[in-house]
């Protein structure tokens, strides 16, 4: 089990905080009354069954679904000032006949010249400082159809890590990328949380890698059943109720 360095002490200035967050879609319900908080430099997991709510929370958080509610960020000696989010959404699908380069990638996102004019010295120069947070130069040549899922991961780990955000947000990182590849994707997660001292929002469906580097677990259906560290969400009433099952293995 982790040691959270920062969690317990950060009082009023947490990163994020949500209150009586909810969501209607049409006549759905999609999440009741959640009510969060994501302390400096914690990485916290949100689990649930597919349906559950996790991405649109995720929306909420990121302004792109309306909801009721208070969401507040905040971070050290930035009082005033907007936390910057960094967001990875669930892995798009690229083809693998598709001739857009990594390269061409940061160039759309990152600069108003076309991408067909190609990228010049300086940005190059900028892409590869992107690339290298990932460990990752190696792949800015790499056409993205061709990545494995790891690798497009880090892609777009680094393109939100461009500016250093205050919050990581990743909507199931884990997912498309082989059992080897998790470990390697967490590892390199936690090193960035450290290296940045930023804080990271997850949700994930691999359960038997949270009680090593997730701080704190919120399980969500449809609102929160349980909250705590992994050890308490995963043996307790509520994730057995809400999977149907007894143990905490995926
Ligand atoms: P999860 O990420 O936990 O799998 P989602 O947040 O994607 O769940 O979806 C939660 C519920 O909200 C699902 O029943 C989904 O069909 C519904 N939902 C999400 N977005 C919309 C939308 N734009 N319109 C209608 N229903 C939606
Ligand atoms: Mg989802």
């Amino acid at each position: 089990m982790r040691t959270s360095l920062h969690g317990a002490g950060c009082g009023d200035s947490c990163c994020l905080r949500v209150q009586n967050l909810s969501v209607k879609i049409g006549n759905d319900q999609i999440l009741s009354n959640i009510n969060l908080h994501v302390h400096c430099g914690e990485m916290v997991a949100l689990i649930g069954p597919n349906g559950a709510g996790k991405s649109t929370f995720l929306k909420a958080v990121l302004g792109q679904q309306e909801h009721d509610g208070i969401i507040v960020f905040s971070s050290p000696g930035q009082r005033g000032h907007k936390p910057k989010i960094g967001y990875v959404p669930q892995t798009p699908t690229f083809d693998p006949g598709d001739p857009v380069s990594v390269a061409d990638l940061f160039v759309c996102c990152q600069s108003k010249r076309p991408a067909f004019l190609g990228c010049s010295k300086a940005m190059r120069k900028s892409i590869l400082e992107c690339l290298h947070r990932v460990h990752g130069e190696d792949l800015i040549d790499k056409r993205i159809g061709t990545l494995s899922g790891g690798e497009l991961q880090r892609v777009l780990l680094a393109l939100a890590l461009e500016p250093i955000p205050n919050i990581l947000i990743l909507d199931e990182p884990l997912s498309g990328v082989d059992v080897e590849g998790q470990t390697d994707l967490m590892d390199m997660l936690d090193e960035i949380r450290d290296t940045y001292d930023l804080s990271i929002l997850m949700t994930t469906h691999n359960f038997s890698l949270l009680d090593r580097y997730a701080d704190q677990v919120v399980l969500i259906d449809h609102g929160i059943a349980a909250s705590g560290t992994p050890a308490e969400v995963l043996s307790g009433e509520a994730f057995s109720r809400v999977f149907h099952r007894g143990g905490a293995k995926e």
